[in-house]
């Protein structure tokens, strides 16, 4: 770009766009966009395609599977560095209706929040990323880094197309960062920048033992109990503490750096506050045990155990059947396939009078990206920029997501940035997002592209 450019001048332009930007979203949420019931996600597609050709980006759709991707770029031959944004343009169903204070698809401001489905998850904060190069271009004809967008249609169906997606189109979504803007920030006023998540293996475990239930009495320590032996073949995966018994289960795990724990040390970490939020009394760690719980390390867990008789009073049998449901975060570098054949001749292993049966439900991989990158510092620079606040750094959220498609696949850092409320309510009725954080998420994305690009 020829002359530097003033971040007033672009929270000016931001300002005078205000109304525009409101009537834009409410567009958009007016676009009924339900994957999982097939509603309006292709009518969807072709209004946001329509939004960003007017905002001046380059914009096609790509087939997938399943609902088309958006795509878009703006890319300039002078500009070194690209930065690839990532969103979703489908919502959540919005059952139960009833619990709505009003219509999810006709967009409300109620003190100072919008009301709508999709408002936060994620209309809100994908059209951000468009308005802001829409305002940025307007401004000054150009940007200073390329731009290129990845808005699919599926992510509310756990991005079923999106791996395949970005394995066929490896050139084209070529980037130095991709930038995520979902799901809520840490608190009131309070920005947060995440370098990853946990993974998943969800596997069930169904144990037979004789063809009927039998008499507890008549065929006691003579007909075999699955449910004992589910028990037995846990104790030997998992000890008293938590932890893995499984050969192999930690091998892979990336060890975080001294600076990673550092850094954790150094994060804000209230037990009072958390233990309210799970519902017991008291949590007794320091901050650096509950964020390499929280984030660093794998869980095994008991997510749901059913054999015999569960009802009223009595019942005195020997059950024939016992199922248990199992869930594994993953930690950095653990792979969920690897970790499944690890468990399948773990149970190969296990003597039993039993037969044990396991099946594989899904597996997610995690996703890392290194605290030390300079383009890592950059984004979290740009994001204390546009807040006047230094946001929280998280090495990993707890819970998992489709970053691994970026870091693995496309092999670049991934950073999430969430942009809505803490209350925003995703997936619930009366979802919104506050007007003062959507429009922050509008500045928030002109701070990343100015700063990436050297000019703030
Ligand atoms: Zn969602």
């Amino acid at each position: 770009m020829t002359s530097p450019v003033s971040f007033d001048d672009v929270l000016l332009k931001l300002k005078e766009e205000e109304a525009f930007h409101m009537d834009t979203l409410f567009e958009l949420i007016r676009q009924r966009s339900i994957s999982a019931q097939n509603i309006g996600v292709e009518a969807c597609a072709d209004l946001l395609q329509s939004m960003m050709e007017d905002a001046g980006i380059d914009t096609q759709q790509l087939a997938t599977e399943g609902f088309p991707v958006v795509y878009g770029e703006v890319i300039h031959p002078d500009n070194d560095l690209t930065i690839l944004f990532y969103g979703h343009y489908d919502v959540q169903p919005p059952e139960p209706l009833e619990l709505w204070d009003t219509d999810p698809f006709e967009p409300t401001i109620r003190n100072g929040k919008i009301y709508g489905r999709g408002t936060g998850d994620n209309k809100g904060q994908l059209i951000a990323h468009v308005l802001a190069v829409k305002a940025l271009l307007d401004l000054h004809g150009r940007l200073p880094v390329n731009v290129k967008f990845l808005f699919e249609g599926e992510e509310e169906k756990g991005s079923i197309h999106l791996a395949p997606f970005a394995q066929a189109h490896q050139e084209l979504l070529k980037a130095d960062i991709a930038y995520t803007a979902d799901g809520p920030m840490e608190g009131k006023d309070q920005p947060s920048v995440t370098l990853g998540n946990r993974g998943l293996l969800y596997i069930e475990l169904n144990a037979q033992g004789a063809v009927r239930d039998n008499h507890s009495g008549n065929k006691g320590n003579i007909a075999p109990n699955p449910a004992m032996a589910l028990i037995n073949l846990i104790r030997t995966m998992v000890d008293e503490s938590g932890n893995v018994l499984i050969e192999g289960f930690y091998d892979d795990i990336l060890v975080p750096t001294d600076e990673e724990i550092e850094h954790i040390r150094s994060l804000p970490f209230d037990p009072v506050a958390t233990a309210a939020v799970i519902g017991v009394d008291a949590i007794d760690l320091s901050a650096e045990a509950y964020y390499r719980k929280l984030s660093l390390s794998p869980t095994f867990n008991i997510a749901g155990f059913g054999s015999g008789y569960t009802g009223e009073g009595t019942k005195t049998i020997i059950p024939s059947q016992a199922t248990v449901k199992i869930d594994m975060r993953l930690a950095a570098d653990q792979h969920p396939e690897k970790i499944f054949q690890a468990i399948l001749e773990h149970v190969e292993r296990f003597e039993s009078d039993c037969t044990i049966a396991v099946d594989y439900l899904g597996g997610v991989k995690p996703s890392r990206t290194p605290l030390h990158l300079d383009i890592v510092q950059k984004v979290i620079e740009s994001v204390q920029l546009s807040h006047n606040k230094m946001p929280v750094v998280l090495p990993a959220l707890g819970g998992t997501g489709p970053m691994y498609i970026f870091t693995d696949i496309l092999g670049i850092p991934s950073l999430t940035i969430p942009y809505a409320n803490v209350d925003e309510d995703n997936h619930a009725p009366n979802e919104n997002m506050g007007v003062s954080e959507y429009l922050a998420g509008i500045k928030t994305t002109c701070a990343a592209i100015l700063h990436l690009g050297e000019q703030i």
